[in-house]
């Protein structure tokens, strides 16, 4: 890169709202930069194995652990972020989960029909599918019969996929570790490959360590995979890092004493899973990736909702109970499992702060409501599995936090939030962000189809405010 480039926008973080943001920012004539910690793969380049997976496409080598190790989060670090790793189930929010962000937050927007048309175009920017019955796996009939024997709701769900090849006996269940068919609609597939093609300029394998926001003149420090240092200007920043990127980079550059919310309000949907073990073969790991999920009123109220879900041998592992042979055990009866997951609409926050070494330290405990919801859902698995003759059922002995949102909260008090309802960081009118961390509490719904919704938003907002392709 040529020294003293100046760029007009400088995005931190590849992961679902930054490609997102640096695709309009492109398409309207801007010179941006686009920085990533972890590294970009290609189809033919991504893991072929669970393990390999979660060593090489998330911070710390895989698990992170909160202070008391009884939740454990997922943190992706790779180009493509979280569309890399995860289910690729996208959900619009409904009327409550909007009412609960409006009345804490204060932003007029945070509703049904203010959003309805950036959902629009996010769902123009991706394909969506369901999966055809004909193709539903073993794992998702129980699931589906279960919720039939108890009279409970379910709905198929919103994949975002394009073709998985279902027709040709194709069952790679590989979602979770990148997708080498393309099929799965990450953003190097769609919004970061057009933005590539407009102009963008990316750099994988650069951490950002420190950025300085000098009034228009922005200084970012980036730290590249091999030790060296390299120094980044631009006219604005763009923060994409999700939740604890975001809180990690702003408390580290210095910007906590004067936005003391930074940090605060970190929610991560904790998500438990149960096995039923059945007599005869169930063979979660063949056939499509998942079909169902519930969509029952009760629940809602409940505050969780279950899913169709399957792991990678290696993570059920970790979260089959017992050490020695009573886990080897277990795990021999691996291809007689079907796995429900119960996912928690969590009340109660936690914080991330920083240690002297820059390191992100996670806070983050269930309260007896939360533990309440945990085990109602929990409840409803165990009538589903029983419903449909399981012989045994197995709960995972931990939870894991997958969706990180907040910390950076937008709202319209400064004093109680981070970034502005224009997208801005309170205080600071070159400095932006609509990512997950900007959630102002637990949605109970997946998240990335709205982070989509608002980066589309936030752009518009940005190109306004900053005069770009006027
Ligand atoms: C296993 C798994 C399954 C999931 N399933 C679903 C699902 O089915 N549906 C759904 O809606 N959501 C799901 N999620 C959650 C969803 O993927 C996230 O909510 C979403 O990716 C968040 O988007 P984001 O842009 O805010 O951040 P991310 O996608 O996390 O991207 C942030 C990027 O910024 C980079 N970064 C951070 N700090 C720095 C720095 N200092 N310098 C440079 N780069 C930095 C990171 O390396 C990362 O690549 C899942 C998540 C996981 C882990």
């Amino acid at each position: 890169m040529e020294p003293f480039r100046i760029f007009d926008f400088i995005i931190v973080g590849a992961g679902i709202s930054g490609p997102f943001i640096a695709d309009e920012l492109c398409r309207a004539g801007a010179d941006c930069l686009l920085i990533e910690a972890g590294k970009k793969y290609t189809r033919k380049t991504y893991p072929t194995n669970g393990l390999d997976g979660n060593s090489q496409l998330y911070w710390s080598g895989g698990l992170e652990l909160g202070h008391d190790c009884k939740l454990a989060f997922l943190r992706p670090k790779v180009v493509g972020g979280g569309s890399i790793v995860n289910q690729a189930l996208v959900d619009r929010f409904d009327a409550d989960a909007w009412n609960s962000w409006r009345s804490q937050s204060g932003v007029d927007f945070f509703n049904v029909e203010d959003m309805a048309p950036w959902y629009d175009k996010a769902e123009d920017a991706i394909e969506i599918q369901e999966i055809p019955a004909k193709f539903r796996n073993k794992n998702a009939e129980i699931f589906d019969q279960g919720f039939k024997n108890m009279n409970y709701q379910n709905a198929p769900l919103r994949r975002a996929q394009s073709n998985c090849r279902l027709e040709e006996g194709n069952c790679c269940i590989e979602c979770l570790n990148g997708c080498r068919l393309g099929s799965k609609q990450s953003t190097p597939e769609t919004v970061l490959k057009t933005a590539l093609e407009n102009g963008l300029t990316l750099v994988s394998d650069t951490e950002v360590i420190r950025v300085e926001d000098n009034k228009g003149d922005i200084r970012v420090l980036g730290l590249e995979k091999g030790g060296g240092e390299a120094i980044f200007r631009g006219r604005h920043l763009v923060l994409g890092g999700g939740a604890i990127g975001n809180a990690r980079l702003l408390l580290n550059s210095g910007f906590g004493k004067e936005l003391p919310h930074i940090g605060k309000g970190f929610y991560c949907h904790p998500q438990f899973m149960s096995f039923g073990v059945y007599d005869e073969k169930i063979n979660s790991h063949t056939g499509a990736f998942q079909a169902f999920k519930s969509d029952d009123t009760g629940f809602r109220k409940e505050g969780f909702k279950l899913e169709n879900v399957y792991a990678g041998p290696e993570a059920i592992a970790l979260l089959v109970p017992d050490f020695g042979l009573p886990h080897q055990e277990a795990m021999e009866k691996l291809s007689h499992f079907a796995c429900i997951e119960v996912c928690t609409r969590d009340t109660h926050p936690g914080r991330i702060k920083v240690n002297r070494k820059g390191k992100a330290l996670i806070r983050k405990v269930q309260n007896e409501e939360d533990r309440r919801r945990q085990d109602k859902g929990t409840r409803v698995i165990e009538n589903i599995f029983k419903s449909t003759n399981a012989r045994e059922i197995i709960h995972g002995r931990f939870g894991i936090g997958l969706h990180l949102m907040g910390c950076c909260a937008m709202g319209t008090d400064p004093a109680t939030s981070v970034v502005s309802p224009d997208f801005h960081l309170h205080g600071h009118s070159h400095i932006f962000a609509a990512d997950s961390s900007i959630f102002p509490n637990a949605p109970g719904i997946n998240p990335s189809l709205t982070i989509m919704a608002m980066s589309k938003r936030a752009a518009d907002a940005i190109l306004k405010q900053t005069n770009y392709g006027q």
